[in-house]
C-alpha cells in the first residue's frame, strides 16, 4: 500500500535486464502507470506478441536506482491519478530481486505496485521475494485445461495455479487476463472452466478478456521462427460479446473492449497476453 514505505537508503541497488519502458499506461493497473518490461521468459506461448523478450540475456542492463529516477520525473501525473508502477515482461518473477527493488522504490514514492505475470519461478518460490512489495497483480491464465496450457506455453499449468493460490493466501487482489483465441481457448468447455476457476478465487477482482490479435506475428518472422497460429483470425465482436455475457452471468466482473478488439492499446500487444 502507498505509505508503507521503507527509507530510500534501505533499498538496495539491483541490476536487471529490461526490454523497454513506457511512462504512460492506462490499462495495466489502477490510474496512470509507469511500465517496465523485463527481459526473459521461460514460456513459449503460441500467441506471444513479444518473442524478442524471451532471451534472458538480451535487452538492456539497467540499475533499479536509475529506473527509479526515471519514474521520479513523471511522479506528479502518476500520483495525481493514484497510479504507480507495473512490472511486466517477459516475466518479472524471473528477476525477483530486481522487481522487488523496483517495487520498493515505487512504494517509497507513494505509488502502488502491480505485477503483470504468468506466475513463473514458482518452483523456487520467487514470489517470496516479490509479493511482499506487491499491491495487485494482472495474472495471465492461459488456459484452465492442463493439456492445452502445456501445449500453448510449453510449461506445466500446476505452477501457475499454485501462484494464483499464493495470491489469494496473501490477500493480494488480482485480475485474471485471458486471451480469447478462436479454436483454441473459446469453446464452451474452455469458458466454463475459466468461470468455475475464477469463482473459487476470493481475491479475484475480475476477468480481463483479451481478443487474440496478430500484431506479434511479424516479430516471429523477423526472428526466423514459424508463427504457430498461422491462419487464426481475431475473434469477431459478437463472439467476444457472447463470452463476456457468459462470464457476467456467472457473476464475474469482466473488462473487455469487445466492440473493437483491433483498438486495444499498444500495452496490450506487448505484455503477457
Ligand atoms: S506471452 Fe508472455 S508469458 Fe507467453 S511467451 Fe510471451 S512473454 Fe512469455
Amino acid at each position: 500500500m502507498p505509505g508503507r514505505a521503507a527509507p530510500l537508503e534501505a533499498i538496495p541497488e539491483v541490476f536487471g535486464h529490461i526490454h523497454s519502458t513506457e511512462s504512460f499506461s492506462t490499462v495495466d493497473g489502477p490510474g496512470v502507470r509507469f511500465l517496465v518490461f523485463t527481459q526473459g521468459c521461460a514460456m513459449r506461448c503460441s500467441f506471444c506478441s513479444n518473442p524478442d523478450t524471451w532471451s534472458a540475456h538480451g535487452g538492456e542492463l539497467v540499475s533499479s536506482k536509475d529506473l527509479a529516477n526515471q519514474i521520479r520525473r513523471v511522479l506528479p501525473y502518476l500520483k495525481s491519478s493514484h497510479g504507480g508502477l507495473t512490472c511486466s515482461g517477459g516475466e518479472p518473477l524471473l528477476q525477483p530481486q530486481f522487481t522487488a527493488a523496483l517495487f520498493r522504490e515505487a512504494r517509497a514514492m507513494g505509488l502502488t505496485t502491480t505485477l503483470d505475470t504468468t506466475g513463473q519461478g514458482t518452483k523456487h518460490k520467487n514470489w517470496d521475494v516479490v509479493l511482499p512489495h506487491t499491491d495487485g497483480a494482472l495474472f495471465c491464465i492461459k488456459s484452465l485445461d492442463p493439456e492445452k496450457y502445456q501445449g500453448m506455453t510449453g510449461l506445466k499449468q500446476i505452477g501457475a495455479l499454485r501462484f494464483a493460490h499464493e495470491l489469494t493466501e496473501r490477500g493480494i487482489p488480482f485480475w485474471a487476463r485471458y486471451v480469447l483465441i478462436p479454436g483454441h481457448t473459446d469453446s464452451d468447455r474452455d469458458i466454463g472452466m475459466l468461470a468455475e476457476w475464477a469463482a473459487r478465487m476470493p481475491t479475484l477482482s475480475g476477468v480481463e478478456l483479451l481478443p487474440y490479435h496478430v500484431y506479434g506475428k511479424n516479430k516471429w518472422e523477423a526472428m526466423g521462427l514459424q508463427y504457430p497460429l498461422e491462419g487464426v483470425q481475431t475473434p469477431g465482436a459478437a463472439a467476444v460479446r457472447a463470452v463476456v455475457s457468459r462470464l457476467e452471468r456467472a457473476g464475474l466482473t469482466v473488462l473487455c473492449d469487445a466492440a473493437a478488439p483491433a483498438g486495444l492499446s499498444a500495452a496490450h500487444t506487448g505484455a503477457h497476453c
